[in-house]
């Protein structure tokens, strides 16, 4: 009896602390970040941004914030040292215990090497791939309005804010991001393709990534896609 009382502990311990790990991988411009805050809300995860965190170091002026300036203005990636150190500090959090969504992490082989010895044998890796074309990006990510205050995302020309330059949800200024230039998001675009692209195969190998077109789609069309390829894989309960 006592022995069965410790094998039921030990399997539900095991159980409750398997996580689910939800990667969006894609080209910058995609809709990453846009499609990770209905998804964070739906399956009650955390969404942790990579480019946000750099982006709030950045604010309070810390040091990672400062080391990652110049590479992030000129649409070079971090160094694999600092992404790990922030993503490390983020994903130890208590509300990353369940699980959490990944956006723009990883974007090299190496994060997603150090990303699988974090996770132990009973989490579950989910890759969703948002494919699309580069002549498309461009226009979307120059035309893109972040709000100062929430990190919201709008586009000046495919889906604005009510009011010019006003953020909907917050009411915080819409501003341009500094890497979100012309010539900066060609070197993002370059960047990623040879960085970034190649871990869509190796994902595709392992027998977890999903591919989702979102070239000429609209966001609600999307993300119903993402939604039921996350329901066969178990993670949404029917
Ligand atoms: P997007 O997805 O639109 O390219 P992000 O906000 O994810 O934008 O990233 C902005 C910038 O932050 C990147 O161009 C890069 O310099 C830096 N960055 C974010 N995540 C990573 C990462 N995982 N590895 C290296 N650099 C990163
Ligand atoms: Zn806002």
């Amino acid at each position: 009896m006592k022995k069965w009382i410790i094998i039921m502990a030990l399997l539900t311990t095991t159980f409750l602390s398997a996580s689910q790990v939800i990667i969006l991988l894609g080209p910058p411009g995609a809709g990453k970040g846009t499609h990770a805050v209905p998804l964070k809300d739906e399956l009650k995860l955390p969404h942790i941004s990579t480019g946000d965190l750099f982006r709030s170091h950045l604010k309070n002026k810390t040091e990672l914030g400062i080391k990652a300036k110049k590479y992030i203005d000129n649409g070079e990636l971090v160094p694999d040292e600092l992404v790990l150190d922030i993503l490390q500090e983020r994903i130890s959090q208590p509300d990353c215990k369940e699980g959490y969504i990944l956006d723009g992490f990883p974007r090299t082989s190496a994060q997603a090497k150090a990303l699988e010895k974090r996770l132990s044998k009973q989490d579950e890796l989910k890759v969703i791939y948002l494919s699309a074309p580069d002549s498309i990006l461009v226009d979307r990510i120059t035309g893109r309005q972040s709000c100062s205050s929430c990190g919201a995302v709008f586009h000046k020309t495919f889906s604005p804010s009510k009011k010019s330059l006003e953020c909907d949800h917050c009411y915080g200024k819409l501003v341009q991001r500094k890497d979100d230039t012309e010539e900066v998001v060609k070197k993002r675009l370059v960047v990623y393709h040879a960085e970034t692209k190649p871990l869509i195969e190796y994902y595709k190998s392992k027998g977890t990534l999903f591919e989702v077109d979102v070239n000429q789609r609209d966001k609600a069309e999307i993300f119903n896609e993402i939604k039921s390829h996350l329901i066969d894989a178990s993670v949404y309960s029917k």
